[in-house]
């Protein structure tokens, strides 16, 4: 069921390495210390951005824009965050490795976050590309213009390629474009624009390992 599948397509945080909820929390902490310490915002100004983003359900990052604030400076800022924690596992390095697909990362981070991760996998070598939010023209996964310009960059037919993702969001426009799903999950759950459902990123790999 896989043997036509050329690319692989890996999200990184949450699926290169298991969902870790400090690293998570670290990426809020930066939001909040970006608006309320560089942004000089009031704590009832920064209260109501954050309401009016949960409320929103487009993704993009337009409404840091509007605010006047360039998207570059503001994702660096934000995703400049601590991953020591995540440790290299040579099972991964040895199962990417002997894999002969096409292999890119394609994340809502940056560019120096993924070099972090990476580095600390021990896989930064490994990878045919690393397609960050500013090479989607700061357009954000799920959004269906993010893949697009995705699969422009690579010249990549979506029948070919599977996503390893750890996000239902990501994975359901993924399936509207054809790609083959693969889901990163300790969930019970089935979904129908899920093929593979997967404890974590080693069981994944297996599936395309001859
Ligand atoms: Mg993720």
């Amino acid at each position: 069921m896989v043997k036509h599948i050329r690319n692989l397509v890996f999200d990184l945080d949450g699926t290169l390495y298991s969902e870790n909820p400090d690293i998570e929390a670290r990426f809020g902490d930066k939001i909040a210390e970006f608006f309320l310490c560089e942004q000089k915002m009031s704590e009832d100004d920064f209260k109501n951005l954050i309401k009016q983003w949960k409320s929103r359900n487009d993704a993009d990052i337009s409404s840091i824009v509007e605010l006047g604030i360039n998207p570059g400076h503001f994702m660096d800022f934000v995703c400049d965050i601590d991953v020591s924690e995540i440790e290299y596992n040579e099972n991964l390095k040895n199962k990417i490795s002997l894999l002969p697909h096409n292999k890119i990362i394609y994340t809502n981070s940056t560019h120096a976050h993924v070099g972090s991760v990476l580095k600390n996998l021990k896989i930064s070598g490994l990878f045919d590309d690393v397609f960050t939010i500013r090479d989607g023209g700061f357009m954000l996964k799920p959004d269906k213009k993010s893949f697009e310009k995705f699969f422009g960059t690579y010249s990549i037919n979506p029948a070919e390629t599977a996503m390893i993702e750890d996000s239902l969001k990501n994975l359901k426009t993924a399936k509207d474009f054809g790609m083959t799903t693969i889901w990163v999950t300790g969930e019970k759950e089935k979904y129908p624009f899920v093929d593979y459902k997967v404890k974590d990123i080693n069981e994944a790999l297996d599936i395309f390992a001859k």
